[in-house]
């Protein structure tokens, strides 16, 4: 790229602008954003966090709810040169203690309801408050209101940080992923030439933006695109569906489309202005692609990335978009599958740990030298912690987390080849295979499914269906049903709750 340009994310999103009256962002009551008004709405927020002290590479944290506000917050402190540091709505002041106390930031914005509690734990780093609610009010936007929206965006090299995304931390302590102007706005562009994002395109963005898909993922590639979207606070089906008339993109996490399925509505008809769905975050079950295909006529395009990587595989917009995989490396980005142990890299089909490299690969882990150390190959690979496999045409598939591998007997079992096999039963929602301690194997296979209302699925039949189906070391030794699965707000299956639960079962 040009070196003598800002390379600062906000400089390379919005310096050409060709049409500024353009609508960038549509609320649900109506408010009609163009890019001039984003401009300098971050400007004027810019020019607050300035006045409140904050310097080009300081900290701001941001625990709000979803609003247009809040996006303009993650603007805006990136125009200043400042790193975003969102946090999960749902975080406890707990566990905001361990956040704050490690970022260290220099201002903390957060719902008015909970500035007492937070200030306590910013004023033990010296990091000043202002507040943010729900409804896009609080100290910082009635500043923000009163302030200039002229503000020269801060200088930034490729490789400073923009922002650091704590990951979800399921075992061991959350690490802040750091991510650079470059990982951004590279991997943005990439998914717009690949998912062909264009200025007529309208994103229905119901998804959360203290995640990489709502913030970085559905935010970026709009704007980046020139495109608009129609910003929804929550997720809610039924309006979704009537969006859908004449909109163009819906990007999700694989819930959304299982819950679009239970909506009468959904049809060919009613998707039939739609160009694009987008599915990532967590594996979207082969059954719900086809259910999906067969239902609306288009093909969910399902691809795969993590907070460290943003998006690294996405299966094709014109080719075969595959269910149960999730597609090529984008351009630019390369993946490999290796031996765990050995390091060194598998034939084709096989699986192993999944591995990759590129302009879209975060810096490290923020104050934890010797673990980014650890995750990274010397020839600069990132070791994902995810397994799978590349198929013989070159698309990736994901088998699960390296950590949610069951060892059993000495015997490795991958959970996904079992849950295939339950999850195509008759009657059968899904599952979830697991781990858990057993004297005699180590690890005992459990497997734990969710059955249609009023299917006759029951223990016994389950091991009936799979006896002489899977090698006997692969076999569940229990098999429990259930109503639901543990998921977080991402649509993640959070096996560590169900090791839990189910950690004395083989007990003797
Ligand atoms: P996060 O950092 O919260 O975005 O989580 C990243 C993890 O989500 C990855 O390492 C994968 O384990 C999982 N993931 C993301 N996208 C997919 C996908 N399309 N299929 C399967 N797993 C996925």
């Amino acid at each position: 790229m040009n070196t003598t340009a800002n390379a600062n994310l906000f400089s390379r999103l919005f310096d050409h602008l060709d049409d500024p009256a353009r609508l960038a962002i549509e609320e649900l009551d109506g408010t009609r954003i163009s890019y001039a008004d984003l401009i300098a709405r971050a400007g004027q927020m810019a020019n607050v966090l300035v006045s409140r002290g904050v310097k080009v590479g300081d900290r701001v944290a941001a625990q709000t709810e979803k609003s247009v506000p809040a996006l303009v917050l993650y603007l805006a402190t990136v125009r200043a040169g400042a790193v975003y540091l969102p946090l999960n709505t749902a975080y406890t002041l707990n566990e905001l203690e361990y956040f704050i106390g490690d970022a260290e930031p220099s201002l903390v914005v957060c719902d008015p309801a909970k500035a007492e509690g937070i200030g306590k734990i910013a004023a033990k780093v010296g990091a000043k408050v202002e507040t943010l609610g729900a409804d896009g009010k609080g100290s910082l936007t009635e500043a923000a209101s009163k302030a200039s929206p002229d503000f020269k965006t801060a200088p930034r090299e490729n490789d400073d940080l923009a922002a650091i995304l704590y990951t979800s931390g399921t075992t061991g302590r959350s690490k802040g992923a750091m991510l650079s102007h470059d990982n951004l706005a590279s991997n943005s562009l990439s998914l717009v030439g690949y998912w062909r994002f264009g200025k007529d395109d309208i994103l229905i963005h119901a998804l959360p933006i203290y995640h990489t898909h709502g913030l970085f993922v559905a935010s970026n590639v709009t704007l980046f695109a020139r495109a608009s979207m129609i910003f929804l606070p929550k997720f809610d089906p039924e309006l979704i569906l009537k969006l859908m008339a004449r909109a163009t993109v819906l990007m999700g996490v694989p819930t959304f489309y299982t819950r679009l399925l239970q909506h009468p509505g959904l049809s060919k008809e009613s998707t039939k202005h739609m160009r694009l769905f987008v599915s990532g975050s967590a594996p979207l079950l082969a059954d719900t692609h086809r259910e999906w295909s067969a239902r609306t006529g288009h093909a969910v395009l399902e691809r795969y990335g993590m907070t460290e990587t943003n998006m690294n595989t996405s299966n094709p917009y014109d080719g075969d978009r595959v269910p149960g995989a999730v597609g090529f490396p984008l351009p630019g980005v390369s993946v490999r599958v290796t031996d765990p142990d050995t390091g060194r890299e598998v034939a084709r089909e096989e699986i192993g740990m999944i591995e990759v490299k590129g302009p879209n690969v975060f810096k490290g882990y923020w104050r934890m030298p010797e673990k980014t150390k650890s995750e990274f190959r010397d020839d600069g690979f990132f070791i994902t912690g995810d397994l799978g496999k590349i198929d013989g045409k070159g698309y990736v598939h994901i088998v699960g987390r390296g950590k949610d591998l069951v060892i059993s007997g000495g015997f490795n079992v991958y959970p996904k080849e079992i849950e295939s096999e339950i999850d195509a039963m008759p009657g059968v929602v899904e599952s979830a295979v697991i781990g858990v301690p057993h004297a005699d194997f180590g690890e005992g296979v459990t497997a734990v499914v969710v059955c249609n209302k009023g299917a006759a699925v029951t223990e016994a039949s389950v091991l009936k269906a799979l006896d002489g189906r899977l090698a006997k070391f692969k076999m569940p030794k229990r098999v429990f049903i259930v109503d639901d699965l543990p998921r977080n707000a991402m649509g993640k299956v959070q096996k560590n709750i169900l090791r839990d639960s189910y950690a004395k079962i083989y007990s003797k």
